[in-house]
């Protein structure tokens, strides 16, 4: 229960005066009103009305009230009672749905009323607005037709005027200003004539006339006669009606101080705007919108990027500054205007002082280097129509890819900057998340050349081979669009909105193999090989660089700690298994950092390192030194593999035993490997008389083809020699010679197909201590890439047929000796390796060997 009931709302409040007057008016007309105490007048037999049942409401004596009459009955009896110049007598409904009700649907105590105007509306509808009399109780239906008529007798009030009058008159008082105060529908009227009504009866009927009250709670107030009575049920109803509206009250504050706060403090910023401009001062979006505008005429954009600029900082202009859209405005505008359009280094493209640099931090890599110069020089005849090369260095990890790239940087004088493209999957990532994402970002590519703060940075694509590619994109399209020449001065980002010119960017994209980069990239790339160093370029290596690096990195003299060639050298084959330098970096450092440790606690250290100090300073050994092969031994021959951390040494082992005719492949060999193993079998059988196998039943037995290292996934079809090898060594029973190495691909008439990664896998052989390398004629080529040192300590030998081979590797046969356990012969690793030198001979990631 809260308020009025609507239709009844407009008439009362704005009528208190004049109701309260009426009430007044009546009782100074009607001094007989006031009558003797018992409730009904003895011996009378009552007067006959006109009777109004109501649907939904009483009304009480002296109240003005409207009445809708919505019965044609009902109409008749208002029109007689005003014609005939009598009182009506209206009376609730016990159930408003009735509706012909007769004398048992109402209830027995109503009201005589004085019929006021009569308000015929436009719609048809009938208003009538009476004035209570008094109460008045049925006592017979005289007639139903054409209205209601009734017997009815006036009843009168219990009024006292004693104490307890008087103080349930105050305390209803008391509670109904309270109700006032917090229902915003009851006027403050309403208070001043309760206030100045003095009849405890009449006060009761003006509160139950005014209060929402149920029709059933109305009906039993009227029916009330006792005053005191009538006022105390008054009283708890309204104690009822406070409760509920100082819960709704406490509701509301609590509601309007969340709200409050926050309007408050827009309210306070809006004040503070308004106060600043008045004293001429700017407030905080004007600074803000001032200082965009200022950085926006600095940056030189180009003029359409200038006008989405423009048109981006009059948004924020107009937002009102707590909005959240403020902030995603504000973020854009910073990363467009915190983006290098214009601001460029100037090459430095004095040829002498760039091999200089690059020497100073080189060693060797002398095709990267010589690229690199040569571009310089064209540069400097072309000047600006040159347009840089886009560089892929190809190589092993640690073999100064990066670092080459950061002296390129400092030889142009260009900033440096790297990404890595390692495991990025979704386009967005290179080309970003459009701006209605929530938290969207721009691409990789912007974010970096952000960071660069020049057009013309040298700028590193790291582990362009690892790009991955599903559901969200392909992140290579985007890249093709970042590295083509003819595209990439528009590049489009999908946060940025506008197009961003990468063409002065010099990009270097870095790779440790090429067969994962998607052709189309590949073909936009000039790449320079990065092989991987033999032992005495590692040793030049740490020596030149590495050592004085870390001295200086960890604060010691080079007086004060020196490596013997001895100790490099067994730290290059005992603790590290490498094509790069990096785990022999690490091995330096970690010894820098003992020695440095020991002097700074005030102890002796040793001045010289020497082989004897290793296994106290980096623990014991990773790699004992041995041969691929100790001895010769037959169905195991030596394979030579392309691995993402260079080159590797791969057996091949064959067994052969009684059976069907199967052949087993194991050693996760991938599709091509496999049919590689096929097709070696196959030569085998169709060369049979050829090879000395006449005698043997295919079908009788099974051959099993096992390549170690059984976890490491391998493919390619580089095998096949070495496999047809150790097969036919295997069903001759002729030892293969161990000291040496093969690789390429054989076709089933017998012919050896050239092969990649030569230069590769020619070090690993030389690494291994192999004296002599089998390789296809057709990679013959390839060869003025092999360092000298290695070609002179390994004995090359170029074949076409497979049967050249065979005739070199396959010593004759023993007479049946036990057949010896093909054993793992290559360098092994001896034990766990401390965690300072992690070998990546095997990187964890387990990389595909391809042949
Ligand atoms: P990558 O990028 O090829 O994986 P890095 O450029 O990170 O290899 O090289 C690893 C470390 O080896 C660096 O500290 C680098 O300076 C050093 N390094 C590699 N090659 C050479 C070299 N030819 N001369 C001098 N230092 C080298």
């Amino acid at each position: 229960m809260s308020h009025l009931k609507s239709e009844w709302a407009p008439m009362i409040n704005g009528n208190w005066a004049l109701l309260s007057l009426m009430a007044r008016k009546r009782d100074a007309r009607r001094p007989e009103a006031r009558r003797p105490r018992s409730h009904e007048i003895e011996g009378l037999e009552g007067n006959e009305y006109p009777l109004l049942p109501l649907t939904d409401a009483v009304v009480f004596p002296n109240m003005v009230t409207p009445l809708f009459l919505g019965r044609d009955r009902s109409v008749r009896a208002v029109e007689a009672a005003e014609s005939l110049h009598m009182p009506l007598l209206v009376v609730a409904q016990r159930n408003p749905d009735v509706q012909d009700p007769d004398l048992s649907d109402l209830y027995t105590i109503g009201t005589a009323v004085e019929v006021g105007r009569i308000l015929r509306m436009p719609d048809g509808s009938t208003t009538v607005l009476v004035q209570g009399i008094e109460r008045v109780r049925i006592v017979e239906l005289i007639d139903t037709d054409p209205y209601l008529r009734v017997r009815g007798i006036p009843l009168f009030e219990d009024e006292r005027h004693d104490m307890a009058s008087e103080a349930l008159m105050r305390a209803v008082l008391a509670l109904f200003e309270k109700v006032v105060s917090l229902n915003s529908n009851l006027p403050e009227d309403a208070y001043v004539a309760a206030m100045n009504e003095k009849e405890p009866g009449s006060l009761a009927d003006l509160l139950a006339h005014v209060l929402d009250l149920d029709l059933e709670q109305r009906q039993e107030l009227l029916e009330t006669l006792d005053v005191n009575v009538r006022l105390q049920r008054l009283s708890i109803m309204l104690g009822q009606e406070l409760d509920v509206l100082e819960l709704e009250d406490r509701i509301q504050t609590k509601v309007q101080q969340e709200l409050d706060k926050s309007q408050r403090e827009y309210y306070l910023r809006e004040q503070m705007r308004a106060i600043q401009n008045e004293l001429g001062e700017e407030d905080e979006t004007q600074r803000d919108v001032r200082q965009l505008r200022e950085k926006l005429a600095a940056s030189g954009m180009p003029e359409a990027v200038r006008a989405k600029a423009e048109e981006e900082i009059k948004k924020l202009a107009a937002m009102p500054p707590m909005s959240p859209e403020t902030t995603i405005i504000r973020n854009y505008l910073d990363v467009l205007l915190g983006l290098p359009w214009q601001t460029a280094t100037e090459d430095n493209l004095d040829i002498r002082r760039a091999k200089e640099i690059l020497d100073r931090n080189h060693f060797g890599l002398p095709k990267a280097k010589e690229r690199i110069l040569e571009h310089i020089a064209v540069r400097k005849l072309a000047r600006e129509k040159m347009k840089s090369p886009i560089l892929c260095f190809v190589g092993p990890p640690g073999t100064g890819k990066t670092s080459l790239g950061k002296s390129i940087a400092e030889a142009l004088g260009r900033k440096f900057v790297r990404v890595s493209l390692g495991g990025v999957r979704d386009e967005a990532e290179i080309r970003g998340h459009r701006r209605t994402y929530v938290g969207a970002l721009p691409g990789r590519i912007i974010q970096t050349m952000q960071n660069a703060g020049s057009i013309n940075p040298l700028f590193m694509l790291d582990e362009i081979d690892k790009l991955g590619m599903d559901f969200r994109g392909d992140p290579a399209a985007a890249l093709l669009e970042v590295l083509d020449p003819e595209q990439n001065h528009t590049f489009s980002d999908h946060y940025l909105e506008v197009p961003y010119d990468l063409s002065k960017v010099m990009f270097i994209t870095t790779a440790n193999i090429l067969d994962p980069i998607p052709p189309a990239l590949r073909d936009r790339m000039e790449v320079i090989e990065f092989p991987g160093y033999v032992d005495e370029e590692k040793l030049a290596i740490a020596h030149q660089f590495l050592i004085p690096r870390q001295l200086e990195a960890h604060g010691l003299q080079p007086d004060q700690v020196q490596f013997t060639t001895a100790a490099l050298r067994a730290i290059i084959r005992e603790y590290t298994y490498e094509a790069g330098v990096r785990n022999l970096e690490r091995a330096i450092a970690n010894i820098c950092r003992k020695v440095a440790r020991r002097l700074a606690e005030g102890k002796t250290a040793p001045r010289r390192i020497t082989p004897g100090m290793l296994v106290k300073l980096l623990g014991p050994p990773q790699y004992t030194e041995w041969l691929v092969n100790e001895t010769d031994e037959v169905g195991v021959a030596n394979g030579l593999a392309w691995t993402e951390a260079g080159g590797d040494v791969m057996q091949v082992e064959v067994s052969l035993m009684d059976g069907k005719g199967n052949l087993t492949l194991t050693g996760q060999m991938g599709e091509v490997m496999q049919e590689s193993a096929q097709a070696a079998l196959t030569y085998a059988r169709a060369h049979a008389k050829q090879l000395g196998l006449e005698n043997v039943d295919f079908d009788k037995i099974d051959l099993h083809v096992h390549v170690p290292e059984g976890a490491i996934p391998k493919d390619g079809p580089s095998a096949g020699v070495t496999i047809a090898s150790a097969l036919v060594s295997a069903l001759t029973d002729r030892p293969v010679r161990h000291e040496v190495a093969m690789t390429g691909e054989i076709t089933l008439r017998g012919r050896v197909l050239p092969i990649g990664g030569l230069k590769e896998k020619l070090m690993a052989a030389h690494r291994n201590r192999i004296k002599m390398a089998m390789i296809p004629r057709r990679n013959q080529k390839d060869l003025v890439d092999v360092p000298r040192d290695i070609q002179r300590e390994l004995k090359i030998v170029l074949v076409d047929r497979m049967d050249e081979i065979l005739s070199a590797v396959l010593l004759p046969g023993t007479p049946k000796p036990p057949r010896p356990k093909p054993t793992r012969s290559r360098r092994k690793r001896v034990s766990a390796p401390p965690a300072e030198v992690q070998p990546t001979a095997q990187p964890t990631a387990q990389p595909a060997m391809t042949g």
